[in-house]
């Protein structure tokens, strides 16, 4: 048993006063952090409980026309909120993708930004960890990596973000509003989280104390909605983390490409935007050439990071195409309950990769 504090600040001053403490960590609905304490893999001294922030609940259009998700609105009302899903249908099917219903229901937006991964070895605090012991060694090097990185990764982690939210935010130029003692500032979600490098233990940019607060969304990300969609490949549909995921979403312009936008999931120790896929996608027409030349730009710089993982590069690749199938075929009416499967009916003149 470790014991802790537990503080209810009211307001963001108090809480990032206090989660400046040293051992202390921010809690909310902790569908992640708590697992961890049980575990062993966190021994946080002191919870500074968050969940009662005043108006951190909130989701917001701007003056702008873009939108502010306030950091403690739960992942199933934000994805179910009408408005917020029809303006961008491919977060609303990432949130839909992601966990459980009963989690969900629970888990809040910034909790998803700060979720951990779920790298077996991390979760198992008798194997060796870099993130969890910087300079203990990575068990999953040479070990079971099936789920484990092909972009970014580092001989000192190849650990993968789980995050399905986060993958089309990437796409969208989310930006994160973060609270501290000495004010506010934002950082967009692209370069929130550090690749691994040889500091696999510095997993975002946020100093200690730092508090999300919300993530807002650019006007132009509302531009996309007729043609988003995000698509995840995983083990079990019911519940799992994603094997691969693509957020894609275009602009066309008649029967061009005028703008689009491409993230993956399941591949990096980050969201993975792919902007040289973007690069050769923009001006052509949207078909099924434009989209496998996207496809192996997303994934030029790939890697197997271990003997299990070889094969997600050329499902990456898949998947990109795809979710870019999908995405011109045109966003549905309704979001889907469930993601989008591989195996279902092609849309009109579509095939996979
Ligand atoms: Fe730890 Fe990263 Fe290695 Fe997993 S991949 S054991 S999280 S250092």
């Amino acid at each position: 048993m470790n014991l802790f504090a537990y503080t209810r600040p009211a307001s963001v001053a108090e809480a990032v006063a206090a989660g400046q403490a040293p051992g202390a960590a921010y809690l909310a609905a902790g569908t992640n952090l708590l697992d961890l304490m049980k575990g062993g893999v966190m021994t946080p001294t002191h919870l500074v409980d968050v969940t009662r922030l005043p108006g951190l609940d909130r989701i917001d259009v701007l003056e702008d026309g873009g939108v502010r998700i306030g950091a403690l609105v739960r992942n199933a009302d934000l994805a179910h909120d009408a408005r917020f899903a029809k303006t961008y249908p491919a977060v609303a099917e990432a949130l839909l993708a992601g966990a459980s219903a009963q989690l969900r229901n629970a888990a809040t937006t910034a909790g998803n930004l700060m979720q951990r991964t779920r790298c077996q070895y991390f979760y198992d605090p008798a194997s060796p960890c870099n993130k969890r012991a910087p300079g203990a060694g990575c068990a999953a090097v040479g070990g079971a990596t099936r789920l484990h990185a092909v972009l970014g990764w580092s001989e000192h982690c190849i650990a993968t973000h789980p995050s399905d939210f986060c993958v089309p935010l990437a796409a969208l130029d989310a930006v994160v509003e973060i609270a501290s003692g000495a004010g506010t500032r934002a950082v967009a979600l692209t370069d929130f989280y550090p690749l691994p490098g040889d500091a696999p233990e510095r997993e975002t940019v946020l100093a200690p104390g730092e508090l999300i607060t919300g993530v807002r969304l650019p006007p132009e990300a509302a531009g996309f909605q007729a043609h988003a969609r995000y698509l995840k490949v995983r083990d079990r549909t019911s519940y799992a983390f994603a094997v691969v995921s693509a957020a894609a979403a275009l602009r066309l312009d008649g029967d061009r490409i005028g703008e689009a936008r491409l993230a993956l999931g399941g591949v990096a120790l980050k969201p993975w935007r792919a902007r040289e896929a973007e690069s050769v996608l923009a001006g052509r027409a949207p078909d099924r050439a434009a989209f496998r030349e996207a496809a192996e730009a997303a994934l030029a710089g790939a890697s197997p990071s271990g003997e299990a993982n070889a094969f997600k590069i050329e499902l990456a690749r898949r998947i990109v195409v795809r979710a870019l199938t999908l995405a011109a075929a045109g966003t549905p009416a309704r979001v889907p309950a469930l993601p989008a499967s591989p195996f279902a009916p092609s849309p009109a003149g579509a095939a996979h990769g």
